[in-house]
């Protein structure tokens, strides 16, 4: 061993090759932390001397002793980092580049043996090498531009050296895992082997380089220059790309096009100067809100997923489900449990509901295998774990059943007194209403112990949240083996006590609460959409209104406005209203705010309809145009102001829980980082200052004691 660290090791094999492996202690994954990073160093220093000194070292092979090659840079360390002034970010960014430098100058070839993941800072090892030789089964890519960065460990410039700026743009400005079929075709690796054979085969490679067969100084070269390509080929190439991406990536998130910029301005200089421009392009991206709340994103992601797992410790088997109701949730709950291997029985009261069930599940998995996502065998087994029955027959072999009965208390009631009476004491009952307490329907069961909320979003195949609802008396374990289901079906579980509305619906009417209040004081339904889209919601509150449906809409409501008639009580007839007593139920039945006509593929396309400002004429004020930051503040205050709530009256119980409900519930925009991000972002004092200029629109605008308290102290939520 010539070198020994608690992430890295070096050891000399036979015939002169140098082995350096990372496996960092303590952990499950390798990544590069702090500890990584100045290991890498010294190992590369004494590897410098080695070679130097003696003839032993003659090449290095690069390992990884974790079934994962390298995740990336330690994501946890990126908080502070980011926290610096932009000068010290660009210096820190180009020492550390100094290291990967290093390890590229050594004086032998290098290669890796990339076994498994290597992503961001781990694939940017791997392009500091000479040679990557890649297992069938690992993944690579460059994925920085989901955290609103680029790669900064010199990944722009090798990489757009090594396979040209066209492959470079696609691969950074995506930030896509590339299977390694893929990374061989571009000339991202150097060859593809099967696992067992990774070893040899890279072993082999630095051999050949040693002998002379290879020619490693003029491939690495080729890292080391600029890129050779015509002066006009080049505008074009990055003009293009550059519209194309930022038309893809939208104005909210800078970081693809910069990346593009950034391969622009450094692909005529030589490999050190392209690194600084490199660096100064990635300081400025991590010092956007954008990356920072991304940042926090992935961090509260983690948080959850670590809730989670301690939940799943607590949890019973999950080995067969049922749904009751095969409708549009049944049918989403049915098809997401058996695509995921969770076996599924889906029990309804007709056979025409069954059918309705049974065909959205086929017309799922037709897409898939049209896709080439599935094969036509899987489709038949995912088909198959549906058991769909009209009878509690099978109902004793059941460990978890979800109830996605119509939404009406006193028929809930029944379904799940009588469900309760075929199951085995212990079989865990969830009910995925909307907005009926779960301490009330509970009322029906004698053992509600047993039981607690199991909120899906529609469409349940698409919408990442499921809400664990706590009743008062749902035992833990209760919980826990609802959250391993969510997890089962590949879906991100919250816990939350329960209250109407629990967490995401509580605070999205507050929200369509101040869309009422702008429509009836004159402001356009489609100048509002737009102003929120272009706020980052995937869409605004008329069009959101239209697809949820304007009766489930109207109905939800009503049971908002009864648990918290102070706030959500409306005194005046609104747009939406007009909307439901004219049968417009939005895209169900093809109008709603707009009209809905069939597109070439078949999809509802949205159209604006005159008739919509005829009808809602009387219960709106003369038009007038708002300014786009009053429509926001208008829209976003009670939906801010109700998760405070929510974290005060304990409904949620972290700020990460809160804000990863709202983006992965109701499409909150993930750039901005939820709903407390976004106060915390304004300042606290400055969102109460802020509601304070609208207190005359009622107590949806009331900023809570606590939170004028946090507020005056300087505290804040995270
Ligand atoms: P739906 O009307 O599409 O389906 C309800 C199904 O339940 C029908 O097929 C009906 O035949 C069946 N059914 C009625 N009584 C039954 C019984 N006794 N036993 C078995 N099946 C019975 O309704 P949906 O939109 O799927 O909603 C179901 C539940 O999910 C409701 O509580 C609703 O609030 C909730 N939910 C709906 C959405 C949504 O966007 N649609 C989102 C989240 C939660």
């Amino acid at each position: 061993m010539i070198y020994d660290g608690s992430a890295i090791t070096v050891k000399l094999l036979d015939d002169g090759i140098a082995q350096l492996d990372f496996n960092l202690q303590g952990e499950s994954v390798n990544k590069f932390n702090r500890v990584t990073l100045e290991e890498l160093k010294q190992a590369t220093e004494v590897l410098q001397a080695a070679i130097q000194e003696s003839a032993d070292v003659k090449g290095v092979v690069v390992t990884s002793s974790k079934d994962v090659f390298i995740v990336g840079a330690d994501i946890t360390e990126f908080t502070e980092m980011f926290a610096l002034p932009e000068e010290e970010l660009v210096e820190g960014t180009v020492a550390t580049n100094a290291i990967f430098s290093a390890f590229e100058d050594l004086n032998v070839p290098t290669a890796v043996a990339i076994n498994g993941i290597a992503l961001g800072g781990g694939f940017e090892m791997c392009l500091a090498a000479d040679y990557r030789v890649m297992s069938a089964k690992a993944k690579v890519g460059l994925p920085e531009v989901k955290l609103g960065i680029f790669p900064g460990f010199g990944g722009t410039v090798r990489m757009s050296r090594l396979v040209g700026c066209d492959n470079a743009i696609e691969w950074i400005a995506g930030g896509a895992e590339n299977r390694a079929d893929a990374a061989l075709k571009v000339g991202a690796v150097d060859a593809v082997v099967a696992p067992e054979k990774l070893f040899e085969a890279t072993v082999d490679l630095v051999k050949r380089a040693i002998s002379g067969e290879l020619d490693y100084k003029a491939k690495r070269q080729e890292k080391l220059d600029p890129i050779k390509l015509p002066m006009m080929e080049q505008m074009m190439a990055f003009n293009s790309a550059i519209g194309f991406v930022a038309g893809k990536a939208g104005p909210n998130y800078p970081a693809p096009v910069t990346a593009i910029k950034t391969i622009q301005k450094h692909c005529g200089k030589k490999r050190d100067d392209a690194i600084r421009i490199e660096a100064k392009g990635f300081a400025k991206m991590a010092k956007t809100s954008v990356a920072q709340n991304l940042v926090g994103l992935f961090l509260n992601d983690q948080a959850l997923k670590k809730t989670a797992k301690d939940f799943e410790r607590k949890a019973g088997k999950v080995e067969q489900a049922a749904v009751l109701g095969a409708g549009i949730m049944g049918g989403g709950i049915a098809y997401q449990s058996a695509l995921k291997g969770t076996p599924i029985i889906m029990k309804d009261i007709n056979q025409a509901g069954i059918d309705l069930g049974l065909n959205e599940a086929k017309k799922l998995l037709s897409k898939r295998v049209s896709r080439k996502k599935m094969d036509a065998d899987k489709m038949g087994d995912v088909l198959n774990a549906i058991k769909p029955t009209l009878s509690y027959g099978d109902f004793e072999t059941v460990d978890v059943v979800v109830e996605a009965v119509v939404e009406n208390v006193k028929v809930k009631h029944a379904v799940l007194a009588e469900v309760e009476k075929h199951v085995k004491p212990g079989t865990v009952l969830t009910s995925n209403t909307s907005t009926i307490s779960i301490t009330k329907l509970a009322e029906a069961l004698e053992r509600p112990e047993d039981f607690c909320g199991m909120h899906f979003f529609n469409p349940v195949h698409m919408m990442p949240l499921v809400e664990v609802i706590r009743g008062e008396k749902s035992s833990e374990e209760t919980i826990a083996t609802t959250v391993k289901y969510a997890k089962q079906m590949g879906k991100t579980p919250v816990v939350v006590n329960d209250c109407p509305g629990f967490l995401v619906n509580r605070v999205l009417f507050p929200y369509f609460g101040g869309f009422a209040g702008l429509l009836r004081d004159g402001a356009d339904f489609q100048k509002v959409d737009k102003v929120m889209e272009k706020f980052g919601w995937p869409m605004g509150p008329a069009y959101l209104m239209d697809v949820v449906g304007i009766d489930t809409g109207v109905h939800a409501e009503g049971v908002m406005a009864e648990g918290f008639p102070e706030r959500m009580g409306r005194d005046f007839k609104s747009a939406v209203d007009v909307m439901f007593e004219n049968e417009r139920y939005g895209q169900k039945n093809n109008i709603g705010f707009y009209k809905y006509e069939t597109d070439k593929k078949g999809k509802p396309k949205k159209v604006v309809d005159q008739s919509t400002y005829d009808l809602i004429a009387p219960v709106c004020a003369e038009s007038k145009d708002f300014e786009a930051d009053d429509i926001i503040a208008r829209m976003m205050i009670p939906m801010c102001l109700e998760v405070v709530r929510c974290l005060e009256d304990n409904i949620v119980e972290t700020p990460a829980d809160a804000d990863m409900g709202l983006i992965f519930g109701v499409g909150f925009p993930p750039f901005r980082g939820g709903a407390i991000r976004y106060i915390e972002e304004m300042g606290l004092q400055n969102f109460v200052d802020l509601c304070d200029k609208y207190a005359d629109l009622g107590p949806l605008y009331a900023p809570t004691e606590n939170l004028r308290k946090m507020a005056a102290e300087g505290k804040t939520f995270y």
